[in-house]
């Protein structure tokens, strides 16, 4: 094989797929991934990296980060935001709409692609707001490049309000004739809203409150509404942080049916319980919440038969004194998590609870399909883009948040112990973390390209466009 274009070789290390582990080099031309092939085969290239004990993996794809930015850069921005993801060895990721102004109109949205394109260290997406008073734009959102919709069914930071079922179904009906995905925060508002009063009214400020506030009850009945309007439309569906067992059984059933639904979960729901609420208190606060002893083992067990199909981090950063109160109803929801999701992931893979093959399918492979990006991402092959992270899973450290790259040092895994680390990330073909150092330049990240599956409208006649155009009699 001639060397004249291969610029970059990763040699020595052992190649992952969901299906594989082999023993390869791969050549790197540019931004893409030009082959995979035998050890020793390839000549010697300008820049080589040695991952000899190494395991070489596609970078992480996260559906769902907050960056904070336009709006409340003092708790993250783009530049801090992706420098976390690339250090974290995520390559790309796909930005939620709860920013000032929120991302639910084109100008909102330009705002935050400026931010983006001028400071991203790896690539993304960014979603569009799916609300009540903006269901007319949601075209002119597509076409201006929105990778996907959020609708919050229930109300988390930005206390944006949730959408009626009205709008909802109608903006729905929107996207299932574009075949666009919309991922949906699933719980339900008005139950939480009049515990969370009644709480507060009897004086309850402790942690536990905030779980009490949100029963598994709110995430089954939303959860069942929202794939009831996706099957009934034939919208895309995402579930963002599935935190808690009972409303499994309904994704499994639509999952059956052949409801094209996609599932995460977040490493704070496989590894944590209300004993570290106890603990970590305001720290710990998140939507939903992290759930008794028990639920763990049923996400593993989801993730394993496939009913939840990836990884994500629902990175959401804030500062100190925000998350620091005694009364668990000033704490801000949310934490940082796209820095330390591999890290603590492959500690998972070393303690046997998956494989590596099975991360790499739920952190890359499955996420890079569901947002229409599989195979120019997702996986290592040649023709893919060279989105690569180099990690050993022999050589661990302590999580200490002052190393963190997020502006958020409020990290509930703040004194984890890790038995991985990751030491290369490659976006595009550029080497952005070097022996585990940011060494990348901001503005190097872009848009994803993605292209989905073709529209899948259901019902299209009784939908809200039909029936306003309908003949009177
Ligand atoms: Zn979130």
């Amino acid at each position: 094989m001639s060397n004249n274009n291969i610029n970059l070789i990763i040699r020595g290390g052992k190649v992952v797929s969901p299906s594989s582990t082999i023993e390869a080099d791969v050549a790197i031309s540019d931004e893409k991934i030009v082959a995979v092939v035998s050890p020793g085969v390839l000549p010697k290239a300008e820049r080589e990296i040695d991952a000899a004990g190494h395991y070489v993996l596609p970078g992480a794809i996260d559906s769902h980060v907050h960056f904070r930015e336009p709006g409340y850069a003092y708790k993250e921005d783009w530049g801090t935001g992706t420098a976390a993801a690339a250090c974290g060895g995520t390559t790309s990721v796909f930005e939620m709409p709860n920013t000032n102004p929120p991302t639910g109109t084109l100008e909102a949205l330009k705002l935050k692609q400026d931010c983006a394109a001028a400071q991203a260290y790896v690539d993304y997406g960014i979603y569009g707001l799916l609300d009540e008073d903006n269901i007319d734009v949601l075209e002119d959102l597509i076409g201006a490049g929105v990778s996907g919709f959020k609708c919050f069914m229930g109300n988390t930071f930005g206390d944006l309000p949730a959408p009626s079922d009205g709008a909802m179904l109608e903006g729905f009906e929107i996207l299932a004739r574009h075949g666009y995905r919309c991922t949906v925060h699933a719980e339900n508002p008005s139950i939480m809203a009049r515990r969370q009063e009644r709480m507060v009214q009897a004086g309850r400020t402790d942690p536990l409150a905030h779980l009490a506030a949100r029963p598994e009850v709110c995430a089954v009945e939303a959860v069942g509404r929202a794939v009831a309007f996706a099957e009934w439309t034939g919208a895309r569906l995402h579930i963002a942080h599935k935190s808690s067992k009972d409303a499994l059984y309904i994704l499994k059933d639509a999952k059956a049916r052949g409801v094209d639904v996609t599932v995460e979960t977040c490493p704070h729901y496989l590894l944590m319980s209300t004993d570290d609420m106890t603990t970590l208190g305001g720290a710990l606060r998140v939507n939903p919440p992290v759930r008794e002893p028990g639920h763990a083992e049923a996400l593993w067990e989801a993730l394993h038969e496939g009913t939840i199909d990836m990884i994500a981090t629902d990175h959401a950063p804030h500062q100190p004194d925000e998350k620091s109160s005694k009364n668990i109803w000033e704490c801000d929801c949310g934490f940082p998590g796209v820095e330390t999701q591999m890290p603590i992931m492959l500690t998972q893979v070393n303690a046997g609870r998956m494989t590596l093959n099975q991360y790499v399918k739920w952190s890359a492979h499955a996420p890079a399909h569901a947002w229409g990006c599989y195979p120019n991402k997702g996986v290592i092959q040649a023709g893919s883009d060279a989105d690569i992270v180099v990690v050993s899973l022999d050589k661990g450290y302590i999580i200490d948040r002052e190393n963190l790259h997020s502006k958020s040092k409020m990290t509930v895994w703040h004194g984890f112990e890790t038995t991985a680390t990751v030491a290369w990330t490659l976006v595009r073909g550029r080497t952005v973390v070097e022996n585990s150092v940011l060494i990348g330049e901001s503005g190097w990240g872009k848009k994803i390209e993605q292209k989905m599956p073709e529209p899948a409208p259901q019902n299209i006649e009784k939908s809200m466009d039909a029936i306003v155009k309908a003949p009177r009699f």
